[in-house]
């Protein structure tokens, strides 16, 4: 049997309620469907500096770098307000990230047919929405150097934050945007600033060759990211894929989430390089949602981010995107029988928990696999 290793760390907050859900799942499918899934639990954020001092241990890290893939719930909550600032719970996020160079930032915006109605916008704009946005995580404005304030003397300050892309860093994002839109429907536009910044220049250079080079097959297009912003409200159901920078893709990325509704919903995925002599990839699968300390403990949480973001686990870690559909459908199912938690709930709807969302997900799998 293939093994296949997991190491969840669940965090604080509604992070553990939400990832026990998904422990669920995985049980079944080892269980129904032989999936020979192992796993291993850690401690992150809150939880962690509470055992260890540190927002991560050295062994968690450490399991994380050996492991195929990470789940991560959420960190974070008034309780940690006031830790030093390197122990605070986002370090052990940020870590994760860092040391596992997890440089693209996948967020897809999916609305599923039972929620469109509770969309912002009108419905015909959302439903049947599927995009992905493709953000680059690990370089631009939010780590360039020079990064300071400095004093100037005469009662005023400057602010400096500096903008940086390399040549392999646009090609790198930008192909693992082409590989996406082929197993979707194979078109990719590119958002950047080249009308006002260099390194919008450069980044349509760098795609275009790019594209050039090894992905003709696929359809590009370019945009300038602040009319990308007002077009994905306008009709976001032009797009398939999108590839971004850092700062764009934190903006363009929150704008397409709240297309679908609730934080409770939107999954996400951060992915590595292809390690050359494996074939594998660092990977790490969390929802976009924190934890939620204004309802922990009450069994409020919505853990479809949670699950979905599993779904994702499964279709870029490990390739089984059979099991990924099974995910999402049961997903879309619970919801079409009117099932909602209190952050979706809507008229005609029955109220559950977080348990009796997870429950009727698994039910729906089971009665996909029967
Ligand atoms: P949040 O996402 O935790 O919550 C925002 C609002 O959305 C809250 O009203 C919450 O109840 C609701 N919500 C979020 N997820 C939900 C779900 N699954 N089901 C139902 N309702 C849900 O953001 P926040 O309140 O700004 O931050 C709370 C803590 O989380 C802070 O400590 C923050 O630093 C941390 N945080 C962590 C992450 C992360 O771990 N990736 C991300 C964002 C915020």
């Amino acid at each position: 049997m293939t093994k296949r290793t997991i190491l969840l760390l669940a965090g604080d907050g509604i992070g553990p309620e939400t990832v026990e859900e998904v422990k669920k799942i995985i049980a079944w499918m080892n269980e129904a469907l032989g999936a020979g899934f192992e796993l291993d639990e850690g401690l992150v954020g809150g939880a962690a500096y509470d055992a260890h001092g540190a927002a991560i241990s050295e062994e968690d890290m450490a399991k994380a770098m050996a492991a195929d893939a990470v789940l991560f719930g959420a960190v974070g909550g008034p309780k940690w307000d006031d830790v030093p600032y390197e122990a605070r719970p986002e370090a052990g996020l940020l870590r994760l990230r860092k040391d596992m160079e997890l440089f693209a930032n996948l967020r897809p915006a999916i609305c599923y047919p039972a929620l469109a109605a509770s969309s912002s916008l009108k419905q015909e704009v959302v439903e049947g929405l599927d995009i992905l946005i493709v953000r680059e995580l690990t370089g631009g404005v939010y780590f360039g150097e020079p990064k300071e304030v400095i004093d100037l003397g005469n009662g005023q300050k400057r602010a400096i934050d500096t903008q940086i892309y390399d040549t392999f860093e646009i090609e790198r994002i930008s192909s693992v945007a082409f590989e996406l839109a082929r197993t979707r429907s194979n078109k990719v536009c590119s958002m950047e600033k080249r009308n006002v910044m260099k390194s919008g220049v450069l980044w349509n250079e760098v795609v275009s060759q790019t594209h050039a080079a090894d992905y003709q097959d696929v359809e590009l297009t370019h945009m300038l990211a602040d009319a990308g912003g007002m077009q994905l409200v306008r009709w976001p159901k032009q797009f398939d894929v999108i590839v971004t920078d850092n700062l764009f893709g934190d903006m363009l990325s929150d704008v397409a989430a709240m297309l679908t509704g609730s934080l409770g919903m939107l999954p996400s995925a951060s992915l590595g390089a292809h390690d050359p002599k494996t074939g594998k990839r660092k990977a790490m699968y969390e929802p976009v949602h924190g934890s939620a300390p204004d309802i922990a403990g009450t069994g409020a949480a919505n853990p479809i981010a949670m699950i979905a973001s599993f779904a994702m686990c499964l279709r870029y870690s490990f390739n089984m995107t059979k099991e990924a559909d099974m995910i999402e459908a049961a997903i879309a199912a619970a919801l079409d029988s009117g099932l909602r938690t209190d952050d979706i709930m809507a008229e005609d709807c029955v109220r559950v928990s977080t348990i009796e969302m997870g429950d009727a997900i698994l039910a729906e799998l089971g009665k996909s696999a029967a």
